[in-house]
C-alpha cells in the first residue's frame, strides 16, 4: 500500500507571509501617522526620483507598466509624477514622507516641519527599511 505525504510548507509559509504583511502594514500606518508634517511649496516636486518602498506601500499603489517603469528610470523619475505634482500623494512612500523631515534629506529650499523628525522613530523606520525586501516604485 502507498502511503502519500503531503508536505504543508507553502500553506504555513502563506500563513506567515500574512501575519507578517499585517504586521508591517500596521507599522506603515504607525510611521506615516508619526512622521511629522510641513507645508510644501505648492507644485513643488524637486526631491521626487526613484523610490524604493515595501510591498505593503506597493500594494496600495496603482501598478505602472514596465515601459512606465523604463521610461520614469530613464529620466531619473518616478512613474507616479504627473505634470501636476504627485499622484499618489495620500499612499506615497515612507521615503517621500521622510524628505525634509531629517538631516539626511533636507529640501533644498529650507522647508521643515516645525520639530525634524523623532530621531528614535527614523531609527525604527530605517530598521523597517532594512528588514522589507524594497522594490523600486
Ligand atoms: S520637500 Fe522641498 S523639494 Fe521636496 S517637494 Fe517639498 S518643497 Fe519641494
Ligand atoms: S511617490 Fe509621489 S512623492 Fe514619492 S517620488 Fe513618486 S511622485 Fe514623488
Amino acid at each position: 500500500m502507498h502511503s502519500f505525504f503531503i508536505p504543508m510548507p507553502l500553506a504555513s509559509d502563506a500563513a506567515k507571509e500574512r501575519t507578517l504583511m499585517t504586521h508591517n502594514v500596521k507599522k506603515v500606518r504607525f510611521f506615516r501617522r508619526h512622521i511629522p508634517q510641513f507645508a510644501c511649496i505648492p507644485g513643488c516636486h524637486d526631491c521626487c526620483g526613484p523610490v524604493m518602498a515595501s510591498p505593503e506601500e506597493m500594494s496600495r499603489l496603482p501598478e505602472k507598466s514596465e515601459a512606465e517603469h523604463a521610461e520614469a528610470l530613464a529620466n531619473w523619475n518616478c512613474p507616479h509624477l504627473a505634470d501636476n505634482g504627485c499622484t499618489v500623494y495620500d499612499e506615497r512612500p515612507l521615503v517621500c514622507r521622510l524628505f525634509g523631515t531629517t538631516a539626511r534629506l533636507l529640501c533644498p529650499h529650507g522647508r521643515h516641519p516645525e520639530m525634524m523628525i523623532d530621531p528614535e522613530l527614523e531609527k525604527r523606520i530605517e530598521g523597517f527599511f532594512r528588514q522589507t525586501r524594497r522594490v523600486l516604485v
